[in-house]
C-alpha cells in the first residue's frame, strides 16, 4: 500500500525518524517492522525498518541511519514531507511478549527503533512490565529519544543505562564499556526475565554469549540485528 511522508524529524548529521501515514490501519506487535519500497533508477527497491510507534497510531514511525554507500536510505533520507514510499507488513518475530513481567531490552545505534516501539506499549498500558533498558551508542550526541526515555526513568517508569562507547564522553549519569554479563547482573537482579537485543550482528553475537554465560535460556532471548 501507500505511504506518505507526515512529518520528518532530524535527530543529527545522519540520523531522521519519518512519520508516515499508511493507507490503511497497521496492526503489529511491537518489535515488528515494515517493508518499505522505493523506485530508484526505475528499479524498485525495499528495506526493512522497524516500527517504533505504537499500534493504537495512525502514522508509522520509522527511524534510521543513512548508510552512505547504500542504495536506499540516502534516498530515503532526502524524502520531503508530502513524498510518497510503498509500505508492507507488519512481519518479523522479533516481538514483544505481552505477559512479561521482566523485560530487559539492549539497543545499540539505531536499534533503539524496534524497542521504542515496546516501551511506549508498555506505557500505554500502564507500565505492566518492569523494563531495564540497556542503550549503547558511539557517542554521547547519537543517542536517539533521549528526552523521552529519561523521562520515563525520572518517573522511575524504567531503569535506563545510557552506555557511551566513546570513554572520553561520559556525561553524567552515563557509563561507559562493552555490554558485559558484569554490568548486566548490576542492574538485572535475577534471570526471570526476557532479553531483547537490537543493534549490529557483532553486538547481538557479543551480548548473546555473556547471556550464555550468565544461564540465561536460549529461550529467554530475543534478537533483531542488522
Ligand atoms: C528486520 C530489520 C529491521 C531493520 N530496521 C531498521 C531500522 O529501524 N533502522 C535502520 O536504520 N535500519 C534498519 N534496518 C536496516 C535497513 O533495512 C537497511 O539495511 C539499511 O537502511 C541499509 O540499506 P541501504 O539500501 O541504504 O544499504 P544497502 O545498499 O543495502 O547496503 C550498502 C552497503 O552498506 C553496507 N551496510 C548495510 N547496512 C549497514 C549498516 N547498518 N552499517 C554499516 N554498513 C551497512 C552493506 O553491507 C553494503 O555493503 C533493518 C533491517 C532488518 C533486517
Amino acid at each position: 500500500m501507500k505511504g506518505i511522508v507526515e512529518k520528518i524529524i532530524q535527530w543529527n548529521a545522519d540520523t531522521k525518524t519519518i512519520l508516515i501515514r499508511p493507507e490503511r490501519k497497521v496492526t503489529f506487535i511491537p518489535g515488528q517492522f515494515m517493508m518499505v519500497s522505493l523506485i530508484i533508477n526505475g528499479k524498485l527497491e525495499s528495506r526493512a525498518f522497524s516500527l517504533c510507534n505504537t499500534p493504537d497510531k495512525e502514522l508509522l514511525e520509522i527511524t534510521f541511519r543513512v548508510i552512505e554507500q547504500g542504495k536506499l536510505s540516502p534516498v530515503l533520507f532526502n524524502l520531503k514531507e508530502g513524498d510518497e514510499m510503498i509500505i508492507a507488513g507488519p512481519y518479523g518475530n522479533f516481538r514483544l511478549n505481552f505477559n512479561d513481567k521482566n523485560a530487559v531490552l539492549i539497543a545499540g545505534g539505531t536499534g533503539i527503533a524496534p524497542l521504542m516501539s515496546m516501551i511506549r506499549y508498555n506505557k500505554h498500558h500502564g507500565w505492566p512490565i518492569k523494563m531495564i533498558l540497556f542503550y549503547s551508542a558511539r557517542k554521547p550526541a547519537n543517542f536517539l529519544y533521549m528526552e523521552e526515555i529519561k523521562g520515563y526513568a525520572m518517573d522511575n517508569k524504567l531503569t535506563f543505562i545510557p552506555i557511551s562507547q566513546d570513554p572520553n564522553e561520559v556525561p553524567e549519569g552515563f557509563i561507559t564499556g562493552r555490554i558485559k554479563k558484569e554490568m548486566i547482573s548490576s542492574y538485572v537482579p535475577g534471570l526471570n526475565s526476557h532479553f531483547y537485543l537490537c543493534g549490529s550482528p557483532m553486538m547481538i553475537k557479543e551480548i548473546e554469549l555473556e547471556l550464555k554465560d550468565m544461564g540465561v535460556e536460549k529461550a529467554s532471548v530475543r534478537t533483531d540485528k542488522w
